[in-house]
């Protein structure tokens, strides 16, 4: 269906903002902030699907960020696409592992992840439903700093956008 993924990504953050404030952990505060564009951006998905992607994401950086930090999520339109990215400030990923954390069931140093739960298939997953929808997913990361996940979707603005513009 065409679903406004603007007003989508933050009813689904709205919802990781009320879990974060309920889960009163006084040693680990996160924060969740916005960048987004103000724009309503029309976009062809699946939203159950997309929903499960956002949900990963959100999920390993609250995950892999065991001391808590800022969680700066971002919309934007580029010429074709609409780009989603999430950021986090914890574990970040080894260099030798980043082409290996989209694979089925691998998880990064498994002693460590052991303690989080989870079976390392989130990101396999998303990967093929963002690829389904004719999308992108990848990552930037430095171990110890943080890492950065981005989703860009095909996008053709409507024409009711561009007379907007004008
Ligand atoms: P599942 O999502 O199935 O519950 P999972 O979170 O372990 O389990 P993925 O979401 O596929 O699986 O992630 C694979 C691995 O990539 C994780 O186990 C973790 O080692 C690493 N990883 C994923 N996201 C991050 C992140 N934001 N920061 C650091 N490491 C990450
Ligand atoms: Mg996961």
């Amino acid at each position: 269906e065409m679903v406004n993924i603007n007003e989508l990504f933050n009813y689904l953050l709205d919802r990781f903002d009320m879990i974060i404030k309920n889960d009163d952990k006084p040693d680990k505060m996160y924060k969740i902030t916005r960048k987004f564009t103000r724009k309503a951006l029309w976009v062809e998905i699946d939203t159950d699907r997309f929903t499960q992607v956002i949900d990963n994401l959100m999920n390993n950086a609250i995950k892999y960020s065991p001391d808590g930090g800022t969680i700066t999520c971002s919309l934007y339109e580029t010429r074709n696409n609409v780009v989603l990215s999430v950021k986090d400030q914890g574990l970040g990923i080894p260099r030798n592992s980043l082409s290996k954390i989209f694979d089925r069931f691998y998880r990064v140093d498994k002693a460590r992840s052991r303690a989080q739960g989870g079976t390392g298939l989130g990101l396999a997953i998303s990967k093929e439903v963002i690829q389904a929808l004719g999308g992108k997913l990848w990552v930037e990361s430095t171990e110890g700093k943080g890492s950065t996940f981005y989703i860009a979707l095909p996008y053709e603005p409507m024409e009711e956008d561009l007379w907007d513009e004008n």
